[in-house]
């Protein structure tokens, strides 16, 4: 189906009513640079390993050129920001180049901080290197975890200084300007839905509807509710997986705003994210939301369902039916919960079920909370105990990951060594072998996630023009659940200079 095209194709910043899209033409770069790019993502859109190397592939990516035959356009969308309704959103440094097809896949190229467009607001449609280089190396992470995601293909530095509204000495501070160029089956939000029901265009909004069940989702089919229905179920059980798999590595998304929300339940708008470090499910990246914390980890599957039914709100006008929908929505929680307690228990080593396991959970839960205790370290290391381990001996094997061991000394070795019991007694009701247990557990498990440090040792690096740390933590990321020992210095805590959250605005 063709969209409708956009009536003013002049790049000024608008309402733009009746189409959800504006052609517009990324900004030229003054002087382009390649720092990094994925053979691997290069090669799901069709782009060899030679072709990353050549001029075109640097001037296409950065924004120079535009590939013949092609219209680039930013997309628009609504969405509500921290629970409240903000109207017109959309594109406002992001530009999506072209859509490809490779192995009957569909792939839209999209690039991000090429500049001004249509829904750029006061902003200037840029982004700087540090948080280009903390959305790059994070989505391929993220996607080695296997967890669903938008990829990265190239990271490029524009040549132009960005300013940022942050003051040194007084003096307004520059950044270098960059450009990372994303994949995805396509950049549809649940706020391009919420876009046209508020404006009620509802024929815009069955015709959209019909394009991306058609376009993106053709194994759907029956009658037409039928099918709007089907969508809706289709993105609440991804988002739902997406989600477990935040939970499970301990990532949090930071921004889950509906215009953030991705229609194929994928992780998309990689801002102020981060990696819990000590497990504390209150923590939340985001700075501007330390008083709510409305996106803390602990609080990801409720917003996820809250972000639903605003896109059920969206859908409901070709509906017209509540009751199908609350039942999507309900069903979300449960069904989460359900299979939060499978993933959590097989973190654990635990794969059959027995009536005491909630408890051994929520002991877990909350013992892990009483003094600082690295998530990621924790889960590892717990592979290596044994199922004829004494308490003591299984306890020193996790050790480490506590932040500071003296307090747990003095406080909780004692809960600790209760739920150390209960614990050993139930891995030997296991009937996998300790080295099943341990291959098993270390595929659920990551050794190596992009901790906040390390994303900020690699930008301080790139800042002078070092771009081997870039690369370094982009090749470890590849391989989060192997051991690699000649990296096991990125297997340790979060050194104390990074204790306090590491700059993130974007
Ligand atoms: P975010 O929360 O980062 O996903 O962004 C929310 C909205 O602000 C989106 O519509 C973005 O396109 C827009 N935005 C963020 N940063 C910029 C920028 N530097 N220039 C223009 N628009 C921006
Ligand atoms: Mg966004
Ligand atoms: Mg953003």
């Amino acid at each position: 189906a063709e969209l409708p095209a956009d009536p003013d194709l002049t790049n000024e910043i608008r309402q733009v009513k009746n189409t959800l899209f504006s052609y517009v033409n990324p900004t030229q770069p003054s002087n382009p640079k390649l720092i990094h790019a994925s053979e691997e993502v290069a090669e799901l859109v069709g782009i060899s390993k030679d072709e990353i190397q050549s001029e075109e592939f640097l001037n296409v990516f950065s924004g120079k050129e535009i590939l013949p035959e092609t219209k680039p356009y930013a997309m628009c969308y609504a969405g509500h920001q921290f629970g409240n309704w903000a109207g017109q959103l959309g594109d406002g440094r992001a530009i999506n180049l072209t859509e490809v097809e490779n192995n009957n896949k569909f792939y839209t190229l999209q690039l991000k901080g090429a500049g001004k467009t249509p829904y750029s607001r006061t902003a200037d449609g840029l982004a700087v290197l540090r948080s280009s280089i903390r959305e790059y190396l994070c989505a391929e992470a993220m996607h080695y975890l296997r967890v669903p995601t938008t990829r990265s293909l190239s990271l490029v530095l524009s040549g132009d200084q960005v300013l940022r509204d942050i003051l040194y000495n007084g003096n307004p501070a520059y950044e270098k300007g960059a450009v990372v160029c994303r994949v995805a089956p396509s950049f549809i939000r649940f706020g391009s839905y919420e876009m046209l029901t508020a404006r009620n265009e509802l024929k815009n909004l069955k015709q959209f509807v019909e394009f991306t069940i058609k376009h993106y989702f053709p194994e759907i089919t029956g009658e037409p509710k039928e099918q709007y229905l089907k969508f809706f179920q289709k993105v609440a059980d991804t988002t739902r997986e997406m989600i477990l798999h935040w939970q499970r590595v301990g990532f949090v998304h930071g921004v889950m705003n509906t215009d953030n929300m991705s229609i194929h339940g994928i992780t998309i708008d990689y801002g102020p994210y981060g990696w819990l470090e000590n497990y504390d499910p209150d923590w939340t990246p985001n700075t501007t939301d330390s008083q709510n914390r409305r996106y803390r980890f602990g609080n990801q599957p409720h917003v996820a369902q809250w972000n639903l039914f605003q896109l059920a709100n969206a859908l409901y006008p070709l509906i017209n039916e509540a009751a199908p929908l609350e039942k999507i929505l309900d069903t979300f929680i449960t069904d989460f919960e359900k299979d939060y307690k499978t993933m959590f228990l097989s973190k654990l080593g635990i794969f059959t079920s027995s009536e005491a396991d909630d408890k051994i959970i929520k002991g877990l839960e909350e013992i892990l909370q009483l003094s600082e205790t690295d998530m990621t370290i924790f889960f590892r290391n717990l592979s290596k105990i044994k199922k004829d381990d004494s308490v003591e001996q299984a306890f020193e094997k996790i050790e480490y990951a506590f932040y500071i061991p003296e307090e747990i000394k003095e406080n909780i070795l004692d809960a600790w060594q209760k739920w150390f019991t209960v614990y050993l007694k139930r891995l030997n009701v296991e009937e996998l072998s300790d080295d099943e247990r341990s291959e098993k557990m270390n595929q659920i498990n990551p050794k190596y996630v992009l901790r906040n440090y390390m994303a900020q040792l690699a930008i301080d690096a790139a800042d002078k023009e070092d771009y081997s740390l870039v690369d370094e933590l982009f090749q470890l990321l590849k391989n989060p659940y192997d051991e690699q020992p000649e990296s096991e210095k990125w297997f340790a805590k979060r050194p104390d200079w990074a204790r306090t959250k590491v700059g993130c605005s974007m």
